[in-house]
């Protein structure tokens, strides 16, 4: 959709300015994303004209997108200019505001003139000059009941849990309204410099058009603008960075289109305006490429040392588990929607649960101290203490109560009897002593007290888990957004899905909907990336796309050390490669590597030591990548229903399941090719790495793929 997306960051400062808090202009295209920084308006302004005239000699599409209200909410253009046009408030401003070459401007005394001609001495307030403006309030004024605060699409973004600022208020930390005074009558000037190549979205209709203007939020992408600034990159810098690499990335597929669809009045559309990607967050900081959020894996951290040969499944794991950290960002998501997610923060408990002494049974309850041995008949008090309805007296010692399970003990209760230990009329209860103290109560805190660590971070939240939150008062948590895992399929002989004819030296793509299916089921985002021939521009092709738009990449074929191993020679080349030859069966080397910043996993292209390679390495090693804790599944021994005489050296997989008599049985043939054996199985058996006589009734460990997370 577009060739280039440039972001602006404007300012209202008074004086030039660079770093933090002044212009700053982000562009992104095929060549990658670079920001620069600009003193003056009018500096910036020729700036974003020259880059749309080269745009345009050059044919290429240009979306220009400017952190700045390009409307009022609806009613000041009306008011001030007889057209509910917001374009129409640009020309007004821009024949009354004057700006100049050092940053001097006239927007306040505008504002103070605005102000002037409507009741209530505001909209516009906040004044962050030394000097009292007369007409300017410091302090918020009261709006005429026909303007808002703001503007529609803000206040969408507003209940999607943003916090933007009303164009009224001109000063204060993240205030838009001078800086939007400031831009209107320099969008003004710009589209009339473009004429007919440039449309103002969504003002004007935006189908062919060279150049592209339309209003952007940075707070759409502010956890990762966060993340890159706790590294001491300057928030604007990082902002138009973030925002034009997002953009380009999407526009490079029909993912962008979308964010141009809305659903508003078109006569509130062309009053206020609206910013392009509301309600669009999640899409937009799921585009921003891996290698512009902060890098979290070393360039070497699948080295192996020198001279090893082969490693041991087990060191292998311990290995792949330190190389890897998480590599997702952070949200935080009401806990109720929360499933399948992985806590990035301890959850902490707001308060005890239960969070007073209550009963656990229906029964009778009144104070320990004043009952005894023996026969006990205690007078009832009126009334009864209820789950939701707690008994409001206190109850006199040698007293009872009527009490229900989940009711709060009323004062002077501390033991409950069951009702079916009592005897009673109306008027008291009657029960064999002696009660033990407390008994048939449950205590404030018993289960989780205020301030405990009720989870922790790593854990991917199930079901139960919500209960938990639930009951300890957490209403949101800190989570990680879901990893996007890629999935390519490689080697000339691969036909991409069956729906397609084969030839005999064909075959058709296994690994690919099997990986597909494992990632998801694992709970991240599965993205296809389709197969690639063997052919080094191609695989190039699709890992700089993954690049761009997943957080790890699974491969499968072509990861060996061979003459067609395409994958791993490419790999090598970018320097990062690492063959780890693991001691195991099957399986041959795995591949590891970082593309651009992206981890690659190459699995053999075998479907059956695909799979196991993906169950035993892949999963802890996505959960890792995820945020989450590293996975070791859960084993079982069962005797065996097979005879093996297992050689020592390398640990082995067997596809297994278990039969009528609880013992593991394995599939006939260890042919690796036997994708039915896969299918057959519910589990494989792992065989330890020394050698081993098995026979029927022998003990061996037996892991379901339920244990995977497979099912
Ligand atoms: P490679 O690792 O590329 O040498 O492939 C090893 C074996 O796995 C070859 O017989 C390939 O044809 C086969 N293979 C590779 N990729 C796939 C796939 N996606 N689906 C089914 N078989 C595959
Ligand atoms: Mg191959």
């Amino acid at each position: 959709m577009f060739d280039r997306v440039a972001i602006l960051d404007w300012s209202a400062s008074g004086v030039p300015k660079t770093g933090k808090d002044s212009i700053w202009i982000g562009v992104s295209d095929a060549s990658g994303t670079s920001s620069h920084n600009i003193a003056t308006r009018g500096e910036a302004e020729a700036a974003v004209l020259a880059l749309a005239q080269e745009a345009i000699l050059t044919g290429e599409r240009l979306l220009i997108g400017a952190d700045l209200n390009f409307g009022a909410p609806a009613g000041l253009a009306s008011h001030l200019t007889g057209k509910a046009e917001a374009m129409a408030l640009w020309a007004w401003l821009a024949e009354r505001i004057a700006d100049d070459a050092r940053n001097r401007s006239t927007y306040r005394a505008i504002a103070a003139e605005m102000n002037a001609t409507l009741p209530g001495g505001g909209p516009f307030w906040g004044n962050g000059g030394k000097a009292d403006i007369d007409g300017l309030p410091r302090k918020k004024p009261a709006l005429p009941d026909w303007l808002a605060e703001h503007r529609r699409c803000d206040q969408q973004s507003k209940a999607e849990g943003l916090s933007p600022k009303s164009l009224w208020q001109l000063a204060g930390a993240g205030a838009v309204g001078a800086q939007s005074l400031l831009g209107m009558p320099m969008l003004h000037r710009l589209k009339a410099a473009l004429g007919a190549d440039c449309a103002v979205w969504p003002f004007d209709p935006i189908e062919g058009k060279a150049i592209v203007i339309a209003e952007i939020y940075a707070a759409f992408i502010g956890p990762d603008v966060k993340a890159l600034e706790a590294r001491g990159k300057i928030r604007d810098a990082a902002e138009v960075e973030l925002l034009s690499a997002a953009l380009w990335n999407l526009a490079q597929s029909d993912r962008l289109a979308p964010l141009f669809q809305i659903d508003a009045a078109t006569e509130i559309l062309r009053e206020e305006g609206w910013t392009l990607g509301t309600g669009h967050g999640p899409t937009l900081r799921a585009a921003i490429p891996a290698s512009q959020l902060p890098p979290r894996l070393r360039d070497d951290c699948f080295a192996m040392p020198q001279g090893v040969a082969w490693v041991p499944v087990d060191e292998a794991l311990e290995r792949l588990k330190a190389a890897l950290a998480p590599v997702t960002g952070t949200e935080a998501l009401q806990t109720n929607i929360a499933c399948g997610r992985i806590l990035a923060a301890d959850c902490i408990a707001r308060r005890s649960n239960p969070p007073r002494p209550n009963s656990a049974v229906d029964g009778y309850g009144f104070a320990h101290a004043a009952t005894k041995a023996g026969v006990n008949r205690l007078p009832l008090v009126a009334g009864r203490a209820a789950a939701g309805q707690p008994f409001e007296g206190t109850v006199p010692p040698g007293h009872a109560v009527r009490i229900l399970t989940g009711a709060i003990l009323p004062e002077g209760v501390d033991t409950v009897v069951l009702e079916e230990d009592c005897a009673t009329d109306s008027a008291s209860v009657t029960f064999d002593g002696p009660a033990k103290p407390r008994a048939n109560t449950r205590k404030a805190g018993e289960d989780v007290v205020e301030g405990a660590v009720a989870l922790k971070a790593g854990q991917r939240l199930r079901a139960p888990d919500l209960a938990l939150l639930s009951a300890l008062g957490i209403a949101e948590a800190t989570v990680h957004r879901p990893l996007r895992v890629g999935v390519l399929s490689t080697g000339d002989e691969i036909i991409a899905t069956p729906d397609k004819p084969a030839l005999p030296h064909q075959i058709y793509d296994a690994n690919r909907p099997m990986l597909l299916a494992l990632a998801r089921q694992w709970g991240h985002t599965a993205v296809d990336l389709g197969h690639a021939p063997d052919r080094p521009s191609v695989i190039t092709r699709k890992l700089d796309r993954a690049a761009r738009e997943v957080d790890v990449v699974l491969t499968s074929g072509g990861a060996s050390a061979g003459d067609e191993d395409h994958v791993s020679r490419l790999l090598r080349e970018e320097g990062t490669l690492s063959s780890w030859r693991i001691a195991m069966k099957p399986g041959r080397p795995l591949a590891l590597a970082l593309w651009k910043g992206v981890p690659v996993i190459g699995l053999p292209g075998n479907p059956v030591a695909a799979l196991v390679c993906a169950l035993i390495f892949g999963r802890p090693a996505l959960s890792k990548l995820a945020g989450g804790d590293w996975t070791s599944p859960q084993g079982f021994t069962v005797p065996s229903a097979f005879t093996k005489s297992k050689k020592p050296g390398r640990r082995e997989y067997l596809r297994a399941r278990i039969n009528a008599d609880g013992a593991a049985e394995v599939f006939a043939s260890e042919g690796s090719g036997r994708i039915s054996g896969l299918s057959w199985a519910d589990g494989i058996v792992e065989l330890p790495d020394g050698g081993a006589e098995i026979a029927p009734g022998t003990p061996v460990r037996y892991i379901p793929y339920a244990s995977f997370g497979l099912t």
